[in-house]
């Protein structure tokens, strides 16, 4: 690797990679966007598609931790009980001048001198609490017994689901449950691109223990999680952890913290730890009717188990996992020789969207053909992606770009020797390597690269 290196700066670079590379794209551009919401191109379905599976395997594959797939629409009395028609909202205040609304919680301005971050105006309207909860109808009528509410989280599922999941899969405490799905926040300042928005994706887990016992299992989730972000790619030196104060909690909370990622627009939340004690069972115990306790066999007592949460939004963590993996060398053109900036997504390999790239050196049929066939062939085990127009040295580029591991070029050298050239993303080294053993050569080189 060069050592002349740039991070990333700031976002702007990075929604315009996105856009350009087919990783991010702004929803419904073509009538002119819809704001805060965004879709994710193809190579973008597929890192999201890496990153979910990067956090299910880390979750799922323990013995302790199940998995659970719950609908956005429950009951509406699910978020009666769990506090969110009451609660669920942020301080919304409106400017007189210009007309912006912001949450006057967390800005600057506002906090510091009372005036609109727009215009600086001080003709204000006072805070008033905003619920963030989408609300629709279910059926043909529309009157208020027909509302229902799109999940602001996921977490609900896991509660109300609490007896069938144990009874089911007979799991003993502690154990997990793990969830990833679509969440709905009516966010009153959405932005910082895939940030924050309002509808978004959640990977949250609800450990639950025996009370006495959650402080230690707050505290082991804490270090699990925290090495978790590491082995997507983010860098220690990027992360802190940020432990809730008495007036910060949450009303269910017993304990909280946020590990925080320092993005280019600075630290912000990118994962909540919460100890949220007995509070959601017991709720849903209320307002169901039903019992939500635990019988230890062993020790012939009942209890309402304490849960930990572990809660993260998966786009953020994309989000994250993209600006640690950008970066900007000062190489030589490995064409021209000449100094030249290349841009790379320095993925780990089990999140890169592609992971090893097929590149004929000619469009004549005599390579297209063979190149094809080996395509195919590491298509049964890797997601390839096949690229035959330009030089060799932008096609490199390219790959660089969307951070694919190797890349593999066909020439006519390789009809005779039936030999291809391997080119490693990081190091740029380039090997010779017989065609029958470019399966193995790739999946060894993806385990340790
Ligand atoms: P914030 O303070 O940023 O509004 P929060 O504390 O309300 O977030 P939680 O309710 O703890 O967030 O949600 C858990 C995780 O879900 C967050 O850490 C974040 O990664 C993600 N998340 C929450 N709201 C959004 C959003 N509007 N857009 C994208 N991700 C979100």
């Amino acid at each position: 690797m060069s050592n002349s290196v740039k991070r990333l700066e700031d976002l702007a670079t990075m929604v315009s990679l996105a856009k350009r590379r087919g990783l991010v794209f702004q929803s419904s551009e073509i009538y002119g966007g819809l704001a805060s919401c965004w879709d994710y191109g193809p190579l973008g379905a597929q890192l999201k598609m890496n990153v979910k599976r990067a956090w299910w395997n880390a979750m799922t594959r323990r013995e302790d931790i199940v998995g659970l797939d719950a609908s956005i629409l429950m009951h509406p009395m699910v978020w009666k009980a769990s506090g969110h028609i009451d609660g669920f909202s942020d301080p919304l205040v409106d400017c007189k001048s210009c007309k912006t609304r912001f949450r006057s919680d967390n800005t600057a301005s506002y906090i510091e001198r009372r005036e609109c971050p727009n215009c600086g105006s001080k003709d204000l309207t006072e805070a008033r609490q905003f619920n963030l909860m989408f609300k629709t109808h279910m059926g043909p009528s529309e009157d208020s017994g027909s509302v229902v509410y799109l999940r602001p989280e996921t977490a609900q599922g896991h509660f109300v689901n609490f007896e069938n999941i144990q009874t089911t899969s007979r799991k003993k405490i502690p154990f997990g449950i793990a969830a990833i799905g679509k969440s709905f926040r009516n966010e009153i300042t959405p932005g910082n691109f895939i940030f924050r928005t309002r509808e978004f994706e959640q990977m949250e887990m609800q450990y639950f223990v025996k009370p006495g016992t959650d402080m230690d299992w707050w505290e082991k989730w804490r270090e699990t999680r925290w090495n978790f972000l590491k082995t997507v790619g983010l860098d220690e030196a990027d992360m802190r952890f940020h432990e809730h104060k008495e007036g910060e909690l949450a009303h269910y909370a017993r304990k909280a913290g946020d590990i925080e990622y320092k993005f280019p627009f600075g630290w912000q939340e990118l994962e909540g730890i919460h100890n949220r004690s007995d509070f959601d069972l017991t709720q849903h115990a209320k307002f169901s009717g039903k019992k939500l306790e635990y019988f230890d066999e062993q020790a012939k007592e009942k209890y309402v188990p304490y849960v930990i949460e572990t809660a993260i939004g998966c786009d953020r963590l994309i989000l994250a996992v993209l600006c640690a993996a950008y970066r900007e060398e000062i190489t030589p053109d490995e064409e021209t020789g000449k100094p030249d900036v290349r841009v790379v997504l320095g993925f780990k390999p089990e999140i890169a969207p592609v992971k090893v790239a097929v590149l004929p050196l000619s469009k004549k049929a005599e390579l297209q053909e063979p190149a094809m066939a080996l395509r195919n062939e590491l298509a049964k085990e890797f997601d390839v992606n096949y690229d035959d127009s330009q030089s060799i040295g932008k096609r490199y580029r390219r790959q660089d770009e969307v951070g694919t591991p190797y890349c593999i070029t066909f020439d006519f050298d390789s009809l005779n020797d039936k030999k291809v050239t391997v080119r490693h993303r990081d190091t740029m080294k380039q090997d010779r390597v017989e065609i029958s053993q470019v399966m193995n050569y790739i999946a060894h080189g993806l385990r340790n690269f």
